[in-house]
Protein backbone atom coordinates (compact mmCIF):
# COMPACT_ATOMS: atom_id res chain seq x y z
CA UNK A 1 0.00 0.00 0.00
CA UNK A 2 1.14 3.83 -1.19
CA UNK A 3 2.39 5.59 1.91
CA UNK A 4 2.24 8.88 -0.02
CA UNK A 5 0.53 11.24 -1.20
CA UNK A 6 0.02 14.08 -3.50
CA UNK A 7 -0.22 17.61 -2.16
CA UNK A 8 1.15 21.07 -1.92
CA UNK A 9 4.07 22.54 -0.48
CA UNK A 10 5.03 26.21 0.00
CA UNK A 11 8.32 26.30 -1.74
CA UNK A 12 8.04 23.75 -4.66
CA UNK A 13 4.04 23.74 -5.00
CA UNK A 14 2.88 20.66 -6.20
CA UNK A 15 5.23 17.76 -4.80
CA UNK A 16 4.42 14.47 -2.85
CA UNK A 17 4.53 13.92 0.63
CA UNK A 18 4.98 11.17 3.25
CA UNK A 19 1.26 9.94 4.40
CA UNK A 20 2.94 7.68 7.04
CA UNK A 21 6.24 6.93 8.08
CA UNK A 22 8.68 5.52 5.67
CA UNK A 23 11.47 3.90 7.10
CA UNK A 24 15.50 4.08 5.20
CA UNK A 25 15.78 1.79 2.99
CA UNK A 26 11.66 1.18 2.15
CA UNK A 27 11.03 1.32 -1.37
CA UNK A 28 8.89 4.63 -1.73
CA UNK A 29 7.74 3.96 -5.79
CA UNK A 30 9.00 2.93 -9.15
CA UNK A 31 8.86 5.84 -11.97
CA UNK A 32 6.94 3.90 -15.23
CA UNK A 33 5.80 5.43 -18.34
CA UNK A 34 5.79 5.44 -21.92
CA UNK A 35 9.53 5.13 -23.36
CA UNK A 36 10.82 7.63 -25.81
CA UNK A 37 13.91 8.19 -27.73
CA UNK A 38 15.06 11.81 -27.67
CA UNK A 39 13.63 12.14 -31.19
CA UNK A 40 10.02 11.70 -30.44
CA UNK A 41 10.37 12.46 -26.75
CA UNK A 42 7.95 15.49 -25.67
CA UNK A 43 10.00 17.88 -23.33
CA UNK A 44 7.15 20.21 -23.19
CA UNK A 45 5.52 17.54 -20.09
CA UNK A 46 7.17 15.54 -17.53
CA UNK A 47 9.68 13.30 -18.55
CA UNK A 48 12.62 11.97 -16.59
CA UNK A 49 15.83 10.69 -18.36
CA UNK A 50 16.81 7.17 -18.58
CA UNK A 51 19.24 6.74 -21.01
CA UNK A 52 21.81 8.61 -23.49
CA UNK A 53 18.79 8.59 -25.61
CA UNK A 54 15.47 7.53 -23.58
CA UNK A 55 13.63 9.17 -21.81
CA UNK A 56 10.63 8.22 -19.70
CA UNK A 57 6.94 10.54 -20.28
CA UNK A 58 4.48 10.68 -17.70
CA UNK A 59 2.58 8.05 -15.84
CA UNK A 60 0.20 9.66 -14.50
CA UNK A 61 1.03 8.35 -11.33
CA UNK A 62 2.82 10.23 -8.16
CA UNK A 63 6.12 9.68 -9.66
CA UNK A 64 5.72 12.37 -12.14
CA UNK A 65 5.49 14.48 -9.21
CA UNK A 66 7.99 14.24 -6.99
CA UNK A 67 10.78 17.73 -7.12
CA UNK A 68 14.19 17.99 -6.84
CA UNK A 69 16.31 18.70 -3.66
CA UNK A 70 19.76 18.92 -3.34
CA UNK A 71 19.83 16.90 -0.16
CA UNK A 72 17.12 14.71 -1.22
CA UNK A 73 15.52 12.04 1.47
CA UNK A 74 15.28 9.55 -1.29
CA UNK A 75 16.96 8.36 -4.71
CA UNK A 76 17.32 5.27 -6.96
CA UNK A 77 18.18 2.04 -6.17
CA UNK A 78 18.28 -0.89 -8.59
CA UNK A 79 16.87 0.91 -11.80
CA UNK A 80 13.69 2.78 -11.35
CA UNK A 81 12.90 1.91 -7.86
CA UNK A 82 13.01 5.09 -5.69
CA UNK A 83 14.10 4.47 -2.29
CA UNK A 84 14.64 5.99 1.32
CA UNK A 85 17.74 7.44 2.13
CA UNK A 86 16.55 8.03 5.97
CA UNK A 87 14.07 7.87 7.71
CA UNK A 88 10.92 9.89 6.35
CA UNK A 89 8.49 11.41 8.47
CA UNK A 90 4.45 11.41 8.07
CA UNK A 91 3.94 15.11 6.41
CA UNK A 92 7.45 15.23 5.13
CA UNK A 93 8.01 15.65 0.96
CA UNK A 94 9.67 13.32 -0.91
CA UNK A 95 12.45 14.86 -3.05
CA UNK A 96 15.32 13.08 -5.21
CA UNK A 97 18.21 14.74 -6.89
CA UNK A 98 17.48 15.29 -10.84
CA UNK A 99 21.05 15.49 -11.69
CA UNK A 100 21.31 11.54 -10.46
CA UNK A 101 19.20 11.03 -13.58
CA UNK A 102 19.87 14.30 -16.27
CA UNK A 103 22.88 14.18 -18.09
CA UNK A 104 22.03 16.12 -21.24
CA UNK A 105 25.05 18.21 -23.22
CA UNK A 106 22.68 21.07 -23.88
CA UNK A 107 20.87 21.02 -20.74
CA UNK A 108 20.69 24.20 -19.55
CA UNK A 109 19.44 24.04 -16.35
CA UNK A 110 17.03 26.26 -13.48
CA UNK A 111 18.03 27.58 -10.81
CA UNK A 112 16.71 25.87 -7.79
CA UNK A 113 15.41 27.03 -4.53
CA UNK A 114 15.19 23.72 -2.34
CA UNK A 115 16.06 25.43 0.75
CA UNK A 116 18.70 22.66 1.79
CA UNK A 117 21.71 24.23 3.24
CA UNK A 118 24.03 22.57 0.91
CA UNK A 119 21.65 23.94 -2.59
CA UNK A 120 23.67 23.89 -5.69
CA UNK A 121 21.67 26.75 -6.48
CA UNK A 122 21.11 25.46 -10.03
CA UNK A 123 20.01 21.85 -11.27
CA UNK A 124 22.53 20.71 -14.11
CA UNK A 125 23.21 17.86 -16.22
CA UNK A 126 24.99 15.26 -14.27
CA UNK A 127 28.04 16.18 -16.32
CA UNK A 128 28.16 19.47 -15.65
CA UNK A 129 28.93 18.44 -11.43
CA UNK A 130 32.17 19.07 -10.16
CA UNK A 131 34.07 15.54 -9.27
CA UNK A 132 33.10 15.96 -5.85
CA UNK A 133 29.37 16.40 -6.47
CA UNK A 134 29.75 13.32 -9.01
CA UNK A 135 31.29 11.30 -6.32
CA UNK A 136 28.92 12.17 -3.62
CA UNK A 137 25.76 11.02 -5.95
CA UNK A 138 27.76 8.17 -7.33
CA UNK A 139 25.58 5.59 -5.28
CA UNK A 140 22.01 6.88 -6.05
CA UNK A 141 22.50 7.33 -10.15
CA UNK A 142 20.31 5.67 -12.60
CA UNK A 143 22.12 2.84 -13.83
CA UNK A 144 23.08 4.59 -17.40
CA UNK A 145 25.13 6.87 -15.02
CA UNK A 146 26.60 4.23 -13.20
CA UNK A 147 27.72 2.65 -16.13
CA UNK A 148 28.72 5.27 -18.03
CA UNK A 149 31.11 7.07 -15.45
CA UNK A 150 32.01 4.78 -13.07
CA UNK A 151 31.79 1.33 -15.09
CA UNK A 152 29.47 -0.43 -13.26
CA UNK A 153 25.73 -1.42 -13.10
ZN1 LIG B 1 18.90 23.01 -4.26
Amino acid sequence: MSKIVLSTSAAHGRGVFASESIAAGEKILTFSGPVWHRSEADFTTYHLQIGEDLYLGPSSGLDDYVNHCCQPNSGFKDGLDLVALRDILPGEEITWDYSTAIDEADFEGFPCGCGAPACRERVVSFRHLPATGQEQLRPWLLPYLKAKYFGAI
